[in-house]
C-alpha cells in the first residue's frame, strides 16, 4: 500500500521558491518527521484531502480551532451571511458584544474581554497589562511552555522551536528578554525559588494551564493552586493561556474544569471556529486599564472582525451544548484508550494523556519513563519512532501533529469509525515498527 504524493512535492517545491522554507508557519514544512509536507485542497468534517486527492483522518484541526469539524455547515452559513453583508467596518458593531457575553458566559474568570487577531497578540497584550496594572517589570514563564512569538516570550519555548532544536531565537535582543524570569513547569519548589528572590518586581507569571506545546503534559494535583497562592501572596497576576486549552478542556477551559481563578486568560484557536481571533480577558478591575478606558495602549485595525466574531459565536454556541461536547470528549478518552491498548500489545512503551477534547502521547525511550516537564520531554521522548509512525499513518490516511511535541485534537464531526479506523491503523503500524 502506497500512496503519492507527487502532486503535494510539486506544489511544496514552488512555495519554497517564494516562502521561507515553503511555509508561513514552521511547524506546517514537517521538519519534526522529515520529508515534506502534503498541501492540502479541501477539509470536510473530520476529513481533509491533500493535492493527490489523498482523504486523511485529521487530528491536527488546523492546530486545534476546528472543533466543529472542517467547514461545518453553520459556521459556512454564519460567515456566508456575514460576508454579504461586508467584511469589516472598523466600527463597534453587535457582534462583537454578542461574542463577549458568550466568552463571558461560558469562562468562569472572565469578567471583560478585548478582542485581537491571534494568540500571540493576545499574551503579548496581557503581558502589557500584568505589568500596566501591577506597575512591576518581570514575568515568569515556564520551559516548554509556548505562548506565540512575541520577543520576551521567546524563551525555552517548547513545540516548534523544539522542534527544530533551536536555542533562543536570533533577532531577540537580550535586552527584551532581560525581564522574563523562566522555571520548570510543574516544579513548585523552582518558582517559589523566583519569587523568594524577585517577588516584589514580579507582574506576572504566564502559564499554560496544560503544557501542550511541548506534547502534552498535565499539571501534577495541586501544582496550579500552588500557582494561585504564590501569586496572591506576592500581588503578581496570574495569567492563564488558555489559547490551546480554552472551550476545549472543558465549555469553560482549564480553569472551569479545575476550579481555578486566573486573574487574567489569554484565549485564541477555538475562540475564532477557524477564523483568526485571539483575545485576552479577565477582571473588569485589571481590564478597565486597556485603552481607551484606561492608558494602557492596545489597538487593532481588524480585531473584532465581523466574519471572525459570528464564526466563533456559533462554535461556542455549539460547543455549549454539554451533550454534544461530552460526545467530543467521549471520542478522545476512546481514542487514547485504544492508543494505550495497542501499543501495549506491540511492547511499545507510550505516554497517552486527554483532557476533554485534546490528548497527546508520547514514544518513550524506554518503559517506566515518566514526562512532566520540558526536560524530561526532551529526554525521553523517542522522536525518531515518531517520525516512522507519523509516516505510516499517512500511508493509511491518519493525519496526526508532525511532531512529537504537539498535541492532537477531536472534533464533532469525528465518529466511532474514524476512531476504529485510526486504532486499526495505529495497530498495524505498531506491530511492524
Ligand atoms: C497557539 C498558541 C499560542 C499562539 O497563538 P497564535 O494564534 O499562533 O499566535 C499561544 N499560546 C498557546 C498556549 C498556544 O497554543
Amino acid at each position: 500500500m502506497t500512496i503519492t504524493h507527487s502532486r503535494s512535492h510539486e506544489l511544496f517545491e514552488a512555495a519554497q521558491r517564494v516562502l521561507p522554507g515553503g511555509v508561513n508557519s514552521p511547524v506546517r514544512a514537517f521538519r519534526g518527521v522529515g520529508g515534506s509536507p502534503l498541501m492540502i485542497e479541501r477539509g470536510e468534517g473530520a476529513y481533509m484531502w491533500d493535492a493527490d486527492g489523498n482523504r486523511y483522518i485529521d487530528y491536527v484541526l488546523s492546530w486545534g480551532p476546528l472543533i466543529l469539524g472542517h467547514a461545518h455547515p453553520a459556521v459556512v452559513a454564519a460567515i456566508t451571511r456575514q460576508a454579504a453583508r461586508g467584511t469589516s467596518y472598523g466600527a463597534p458593531t453587535e457582534l462583537e458584544t454578542q461574542l463577549a457575553e458568550q466568552v463571558i458566559a461560558m469562562m468562569p474568570g472572565i469578567e471583560q474581554i478585548r478582542f485581537v487577531n491571534s494568540g500571540t497578540e493576545a499574551t503579548m497584550s496581557a503581558l502589557r497589562l500584568a505589568r500596566a496594572y501591577t506597575g512591576r517589570s518581570k514575568i515568569i514563564k515556564f520551559s516548554g511552555c509556548y505562548h506565540g512569538h512575541a520577543d520576551m516570550l521567546l524563551v525555552q519555548a517548547g513545540s516548534g522551536v523544539a522542534t527544530l532544536g533551536l536555542p533562543d531565537s536570533p533577532g531577540v535582543p537580550a535586552s527584551t528578554t532581560a525581564h522574563t524570569l523562566v522555571a520548570e513547569y510543574n516544579d513548585v519548589a523552582a518558582i517559589e525559588a523566583l519569587f523568594a528572590e524577585h517577588g516584589s518586581d514580579i507582574a506576572g507569571v504566564i502559564v499554560e494551564p496544560i503544557a501542550a506545546n511541548m506534547g502534552f503534559v498535565l499539571p501534577q494535583p495541586g501544582y496550579l493552586q500552588a500557582l494561585r497562592d504564590l501569586t496572591r501572596q506576592h500581588g503578581a497576576l496570574l495569567i492563564f493561556d488558555e489559547v490551546m486549552t480554552g472551550f476545549r478542556v472543558s465549555p469553560g477551559g482549564a480553569q472551569g474544569a479545575w476550579g481555578i481563578d486566573p486573574d487574567l486568560t489569554c484565549l485564541g484557536k477555538v475562540i475564532g471556529g477557524g477564523l483568526p481571533v485571539g483575545a485576552y480577558a479577565g477582571k473588569r478591575a485589571m481590564m478597565q486599564t486597556v485603552a481607551p478606558a484606561g492608558p494602557m495602549y492596545q489597538a487593532g485595525t481588524l480585531s473584532g472582525n465581523p466574519l471572525a466574531m459570528v464564526a466563533g459565536l456559533v462554535t461556542l454556541q455549539h460547543i455549549q451544548q454539554a451533550d454534544w461536547f461530552n460526545q467530543i470528549a467521549k471520542r478522545t478518552a476512546a481514542l487514547v484508550a485504544g492508543m494505550e491498548q495497542v501499543a501495549s500489545e506491540a511492547s511499545i512503551p507510550i505516554q497517552a494523556g486527554h483532557a476533554g477534547t485534546m490528548f497527546g502521547f508520547y514514544f518513550l525511550k524506554e518503559a517506566g519513563q515518566a514526562i512532566t516537564s520540558y526536560a524530561t520531554a526532551r529526554a525521553y521522548a523517542h522522536t525518531e519512532r515518531f517520525a516512522r509512525f507519523f509516516w505510516a499513518m499517512i500511508e493509511r490516511g491518519v493525519y496526526m501533529a508532525p511532531s512529537q511535541f504537539e498535541a492532537g485534537f477531536m472534533s464533532l464531526a469525528h465518529s466511532q469509525e474514524d476512531i476504529d479506523m485510526t486504532l486499526a491503523a495505529a495497530r498495524a503500524v505498531l506491530s511492524e515498527l
